[in-house]
């Protein structure tokens, strides 16, 4: 797995692509408390994921307890959870990735003359609380039809909910697909879900053959106009993520 936002780290962690991915907090206030702790070498936004390297291994929940005819077991959960007031504490950055971070850092903040200063002290200047704003281009058809092409050659790139998904490309180039297929012991309760991203960035889900949102992914998608690096694979992630946790929320009814 990909994406983590901590500098280096998919890099280190390259051999290990099997750990487990967070998403930031939703509540402002939760996501400055992330944002304040976690070195930042480009800004952070909503879409960026924290690998589970950064925590304490307590703050992870990874099994379900339940108890049958009075026995307390354990079983696996397909994705892992945070405790609700886990934070990214662990970081582990050498000087020279350190003195890195401070040098892009200060590239970004709106006072380039300051100078190096400790990278907890440059982070006062953002404001993290504030998601990256979608840029407010229009793209062109053929500036469009380049990013779909970025991602239908780097679809592997986008790293999916957990292993019941699947990625389809169409050979025409007009869409990609990801699936979520799961055969469960109870054929009533057989779920998929379906995003469909067409060439044009428009995109669709449905929940079975139930249609959930429709939606335009030019802006979401297009280069920031500031010149940041963003990654359209969280971006797609995070759509994914959501319709996992869709998936979560009808199974606990
Ligand atoms: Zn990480």
């Amino acid at each position: 797995m990909r994406n983590c936002f901590v500098y280096k780290c998919d890099w280190k962690h390259r051999h290990n692509p099997k750990r487990a991915m967070f998403v930031l907090p939703k509540d402002p206030e939760k996501f400055k408390l992330w944002s304040d702790v976690l070195p930042k070498h480009r800004r952070l936004t909503h879409s960026d994921r924290v690998c589970e390297k950064h925590f304490d291994p307590a703050d992870i929940v990874r099994d379900w307890l339940h108890v049958i005819q009075g026995e307390t077991k354990k079983l696996q959960r397909s994705k892992p959870y945070l405790r609700r007031d886990a934070v990214p504490r662990h970081f582990d950055l050498s000087e020279a990735e350190l003195d890195a971070i401070a040098r892009k850092s200060k590239r970004m903040s709106v006072k380039p003359e300051r100078k190096v200063e400790p990278v907890e002290q440059n982070l006062q200047i953002e404001t993290p609380t504030e998601p990256n704003p979608p840029p407010q281009c229009e793209l062109n058809e053929s500036e469009a039809s380049a990013i779909f092409e970025d991602i239908y050659e780097n679809i592997f790139e986008i790293e999916l909910p957990s292993t019941v998904w699947g990625v389809h490309r169409d050979p025409e180039r007009q869409y990609i697909a990801f699936t979520r297929f799961q055969l469960l012991a109870n054929p009533e309760s057989r779920t998929s879900r379906t995003l469909l991203i067409k060439s044009t960035l428009k995109c669709c889900a449905w929940y079975d053959s139930q249609s959930l949102f429709e939606d335009d992914l030019r802006s979401k998608l297009a280069p920031l106009q500031n010149g940041e690096e963003h990654s359209r694979f969280n971006v797609i992630s995070s759509m994914l993520d959501s319709l996992e946790q869709l998936l979560d929320e009808s199974q606990t009814k």
